[in-house]
């Protein structure tokens, strides 16, 4: 178990630095608590799977996302792929640089990579090909960032869910964050999450990852390795070497070359979300109509807002999404 540090740092002074580095929001969450509460206890990721010596606290960074790329309608413009990824690099440089002030200031710092694939453990068909090695969106409820969604993304105050995470943990002794007790969410009866999904993968406070993943990293993993097996498979070596040269290796090439739709990728969810202090005055206006919209969603809603208790995805989550006033 990770063990604290004393330490001159202070929260404050932490969150003062990671700020003017870049960060639009930073929270300290507690890496005891984390080791304790793991978001699925049938595949723990908590600090302690990571370290054993520097994961006692879990500082949380957090930039929004452009503004300009929420309302690009298409859940697969590359200028939003691009735009994520451009920031994911950005808060990575200023995690970094927070590692090396801490470690100048006696704190030992640890990253936690934004994305990581273990092909030992992938099995197809079975495991969400983006499972991080830390559940950020988690890490950011414990540290008092916000609260999950309907579908289990992270719902800041500020901007909703339109911001992108970074961690570094730390074992300095330093004051973690409460979090949030109060669901953001506005459940079902507003369901915009739901209706613009294109993989139509929102559930009932939960999320089908399997069927996310396809949009959320569209050339990720599983795209690379079944395309590949494909190749392979191919009996006819000059159709091979056609395939070699086709649309698909053409769009792993130029995914590879950023990560572009593959660390990143869909989130009309978050685009559409209407909590947010960003959501009235800039985007609103440009987001409110739901072209993915079909009466068949409604009618799931409909059922959803019907039902008489919380199904049973919420009670695995609630710790995280908060508390929840049911209308009927
Ligand atoms: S990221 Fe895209 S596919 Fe996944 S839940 Fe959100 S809208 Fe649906
Ligand atoms: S769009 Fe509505 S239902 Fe979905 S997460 Fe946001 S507030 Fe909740």
């Amino acid at each position: 178990m990770n063990e604290l540090i004393s330490t001159t740092l202070t929260s404050e002074a932490i969150k003062e630095k990671a700020k003017s580095l870049g960060a639009d929001l930073v929270g300290i969450a507690d890496g005891g608590l984390m080791d304790q509460f793991p978001p699925d206890p049938e595949n723990s990721r908590t600090p302690s799977h990571i370290t054993e010596i520097d994961g006692a606290r879990v500082i949380v960074l957090a930039k929004r996302i452009s503004f300009a790329t929420s309302r690009l309608p298409a859940w697969n413009d590359q200028h939003k792929f691009y735009g994520d990824e451009l920031l994911i690099s950005a808060l990575e440089e200023l995690a970094l640089d927070l590692v090396f002030w801490l470690e100048d200031n006696g704190a030992p710092g640890l990253m936690v990579p934004y994305h990581h694939v273990d092909p030992q453990k992938f099995i197809k068909g079975e495991d969400t090909q983006a499972t991080h090695p830390l559940s950020a969106e988690h890490a950011a409820v414990e540290s008092g960032l916000g609260t999950l969604g309907l579908n289990h993304q992270l719902i800041t105050p500020e901007f909703g869910p339109r911001v992108i995470l970074g961690l570094v943990m730390t074992s300095a002794d330093i004051e973690p964050d409460a979090k949030m007790e109060t669901s953001l969410c506005r459940g079902p009866e507003c369901g915009r999450c739901l209706k613009a999904c294109p993989a139509d993968a929102v559930q009932h406070w939960d999320r089908d990852w399997l069927a996310c993943d396809k949009f959320r990293s569209p050339f990720g993993f599983e795209f690379l390795s079944d395309y590949l097996t494909s190749v392979l498979k191919e009996p006819n070596q000059a159709n091979q070497i056609g395939m070699l040269r086709g649309m698909e290796s053409s769009e792993i090439f130029q995914a590879m070359l950023r990560g572009s739709g593959i660390i990143t990728g869909c989130r009309r969810c978050a685009d559409v979300c209407p909590v947010g202090d960003d959501y009235e005055d800039l985007l609103k206006k440009w987001v409110d109509e739901i072209p993915e919209e079909t009466p068949e969603k409604l009618k799931r809603l409909e059922a959803m807002v019907a039902e008489a208790a919380l199904p049973e995805a919420y009670e695995k989550q609630k710790r995280w999404i908060g508390k929840i006033e049911l209308k009927n």
